[in-house]
């Protein structure tokens, strides 16, 4: 039986792989693009529309939070705690996700972060693991196994790749080099 999911998105590159697995599988997927702390919001929309034209090609219907665009309130939640910032950021993310999955009756969720071959991933399966009740499971994958077939396909689709993971922080740390000393 086709089972209803709530796939977290964070981008289009991240979802293409995700979503073609999810899909193989039989279930049946609605997107949510959820990611209130990316910085600048120029790049935000870049992601979201990124994510909008993996979905479009596949047939996937995206939920749009953009009124959930936050990034003062992010900065509040870290401050002082910046070396911990992933954990809350993940957290948000999931937590929102099956908040919405389980207002709009989904047996399940799951997120695009698992993709990601730079994030903290078993941190990741844990937190949607604590999240999940009796009738909104997390559905666990390894979607890095499809990681390079998600590069080439959002090239050759002409989907927007993003430098840096998302935040102000990670940012500046990519970029840091091109201050002068
Ligand atoms: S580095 Fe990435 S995962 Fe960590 S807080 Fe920033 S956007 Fe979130």
């Amino acid at each position: 039986m086709n089972k209803r999911l709530l796939l977290h998105i964070c981008c289009g590159p991240c979802s293409i792989t995700t979503l073609k697995t999810l899909l193989d599988l039989g279930h049946e997927i609605t997107g949510l693009f959820y990611n209130p702390n990316i910085h600048p919001l120029t790049e935000y929309v870049k992601r979201r529309d990124g994510c909008l034209e993996v979905a479009e090609k596949l047939g996937v219907r995206v939920i749009l939070k953009d009124g959930e665009y936050a990034p003062q309130k992010w900065f509040r939640t870290v401050a002082h705690r910046e070396g911990n910032r992933c954990f809350y950021c993940y957290s948000d993310r999931l937590e929102r996700t099956v908040q919405i999955a389980r207002k709009g009756n989904f047996d399940l969720f799951s997120t695009t972060l698992l993709y990601s071959k730079y994030q903290k991933h078993q941190e990741i399966a844990d937190l949607g693991k604590d999240l999940e009740t009796p009738t909104t499971r997390f559905l666990y994958h390894d979607f890095r196994e499809g990681w390079q077939e998600g590069i080439e396909t959002s090239k050759e689709w002409g989907i927007y790749r993003q430098q840096y993971c998302g935040c102000l922080y990670s940012e500046n740390e990519r970029y840091k080099k091109e201050l002068r000393k």
